[in-house]
């Protein structure tokens, strides 16, 4: 059990930067689970890791089913010049644009769910091979739409792709692994000599909410992606943060050269690099500590029969309603998200900002604190109704 080792360089860590202050934390599908999280940094390589949670296997097995539901198609990456992208769409230009492929070649997405940045690609460049391979065969009826029978796996790649594949794809899914080790060197296990493995992952830097969401394990620095990868054999061609919002996009090439140089300990970053980012993560665990307490402060400060309700359904507001010390009190949450008015947070409705009940006296602001002033100065149905407004502050 190698419990509070680094997941990159096996390093022991020491002391959590972060500790949750209740016995509750939220993921990123905004359930609450069970379990304080607790956020350390790997001072040799520079990674920041959660510790994994005991309820995160039933949370997995719960949330399945509602992925199975949802159609990943309908995610909205971002509106551009007033027209809808979708990330699946974004992903595959990206990847496209990156990876340079070529007919003929093959192009397995490893652990994809249904695999609609595959599908894409496949649209834009007909002669790939595509291949798939996830641990269920729920998926299975999307994959025939596009992929040949023998080119899908389920449970386990099949034996004979060993050695064999062109590119190896894998979108959000390593932030989410324990066991980094296993699964770097079954993805190289697959490639050819000189194959690729292309990859994506969040980046706490650019989103400070992926610090505390208690099923990312893995919270990647470009440091310690790059030790994650000299590590196992492969040279890091491209390690970029502007390609996709709020995440690592990673080119990498198997390369028994770089393989060699891993048992020397190449890779890791120099002191200085990991210093700097020590300093970042520590700024965002005192962040998200003074948080819980700022939203308990504002709390007391409005006691009964003052009224509340919280502004954001998604990961901040759930947090402030978490962070509450009487949750009971928050009548409704306000949403712009037309998707969720309607449906329910707590057990308390989820309403439009002009639905706001006029006995509302305080209004806690669940929204990223880069932008939440701005949005809230937006809503005109508000601008004079004396509410009381609590802001997260960025440090
Ligand atoms: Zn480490």
């Amino acid at each position: 059990m190698k419990k509070d080792s680094c997941n990159v360089c096996s390093s022991p860590l020491g002391t959590p930067l972060y500790e949750s202050a209740d016995n509750a934390s939220i993921t990123t599908m905004n359930k609450v689970i069970e379990g304080r999280t607790r956020v350390f940094f790997c001072d040799r390589c520079g990674h920041l890791q959660t510790s994994e949670l005991p309820d995160l296997a039933r949370y997995y097995a719960e949330e399945y089913a509602i992925n199975l539901a949802s159609d990943e198609d309908d995610q909205l990456y971002k509106v551009v010049d007033g027209k809808p992208v979708y990330r699946a769409a974004h992903q595959a230009a990206t990847a496209l644009a990156k990876l340079a492929l070529r007919p003929g070649q093959t192009v397995l997405d490893y652990g994809c769910a249904k695999a609609p940045t595959l599908k894409r690609m496949v649209a834009a460049v007909p002669g790939i091979v595509p291949m798939t391979f996830d641990v269920t065969d729920k998926y299975v009826g999307f994959w025939d739409a596009f992929v040949a029978r023998q080119n899908q796996a389920v449970g386990a790649p099949a034996a004979h792709w060993r050695g064999t594949v062109d590119v190896v794809l894998s979108f959000y899914a390593l932030e989410h692994v324990a066991d980094l080790q296993e699964a770097l060197a079954a993805v190289r296990a697959l490639l050819r000599p000189g194959g690729m493995f292309y990859f994506i992952v969040p980046n706490v830097y650019a989103n400070i909410a992926d610090f505390v969401v208690a099923d990312h394990i893995n919270h990647f620095s470009a440091a310690s992606i790059g030790a994650m990868l000299a590590r196992h054999g492969f040279r890091a061609e491209s390690i970029d943060d502007a390609a996709h919002d709020a995440a690592f996009v990673v080119v990498a090439r198997q390369d028994d050269a770089a393989s060699a140089g891993a048992e020397a300990g190449a890779g890791l970053p120099p002191g200085g690099e990991v210093a700097a980012s020590r300093q970042r993560c520590v700024e965002m665990g005192r962040f998200w500590g003074n948080a819980a307490t700022a939203i308990r402060a504002f709390e007391a400060s409005h006691p009964e029969p003052a009224r509340l309700a919280i502004y954001g359904a998604g990961f901040y507001g759930n947090f402030i309603a978490s962070s509450l010390a009487r949750p009971a009190r928050v009548e409704c949450f306000v949403d712009q998200n037309r998707h969720l008015q309607g449906r329910q947070m707590f057990d308390r409705p989820i309403v439009a900002p002009d639905q706001l009940p006029p006995a509302i006296d305080a209004v806690l602001v669940g929204l990223n604190p880069r932008v939440a002033r701005s949005i809230i100065g937006e809503v005109t149905a508000w601008r004079n109704r004396g509410l009381d407004l609590f802001f997260l502050e960025a440090t």
